[in-house]
């Protein structure tokens, strides 16, 4: 398991573990837009050891950011096809080999360095990569639409907050959240089907 420090600094030129800043997409990757047309939001994206250093993307609509949920067993191109409650894809998470910074930075929110520590014990609540899920509620299973269970991944907790980017009112301060800010438990296909077969379980 890595716990993930957030630095006060904003990244370097290169830096892959980020908030916001340079996405590191695949070479001929488009910036992800939502069902409604915006362009959506990069939160974060981190390497993550567990999964042989592969690269995890995570990005959501700034508009529509509701909790998702779907079955345990889940449907063929599930990334595209579990959508409720909105008519189309709000959120998109993405997990492949390495590639190169995007020249794009995100224009929403405050881009910080990440920092992976090595950490004792697998189920610590944070944000962290690796070990085991801290639940709020009941455990939750899910199997790929590939039929292969899926594992953790990683995790955001609750009510975490991202700064907004330039900051809109500091007072109130206004910060993003990542579906309504409920606890985020990434899943991930170990077959690795798709480089988008990976799953947000949510609780609170
Ligand atoms: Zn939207
Ligand atoms: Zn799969």
């Amino acid at each position: 398991m890595h716990t993930i420090e957030i630095r006060p600094e904003p990244p370097a030129a290169g830096d892959r573990n980020t908030i916001g800043g340079h996405p590191v997409l695949a070479d001929g990757q488009s910036w992800p837009a939502c069902f409604c047309g915006r362009p959506m939001v990069f939160f974060f994206q981190v390497d993550v050891p567990a999964f042989g250093g592969d690269h995890l993307l995570v990005f959501q609509c700034p508009v529509h950011d509701d909790p998702a949920f779907g079955p345990a067993e889940l449907p063929a191109r599930f990334w595209d096809e579990v959508v409720e409650p909105y008519d189309g894809p709000f959120w998109r998470m993405f997990l492949r080999p390495a590639g190169t910074p995007s020249p794009e930075a995100d224009p929403h929110i405050e881009p910080r360095r990440l920092v992976l520590h090595p950490a004792e014990g697998r189920d610590a609540p944070g944000f962290k990569v690796g070990g085991d899920p801290s639940w709020v509620q009941e455990p939750e299973h899910y199997r790929c639409a590939c039929g292969t269970d899926m594992v953790f991944l990683g995790q955001v907790p609750e009510n975490f907050g991202f700064d907004m980017w330039p900051p809109r009112n500091r007072e109130t301060d206004d910060q993003a959240q990542l579906f309504l800010g409920n606890e985020l438990y990434i899943f991930a296909c170990p077959a690795r089907c798709h480089p988008e077969a990976l799953w947000p379980a949510l609780q609170n």
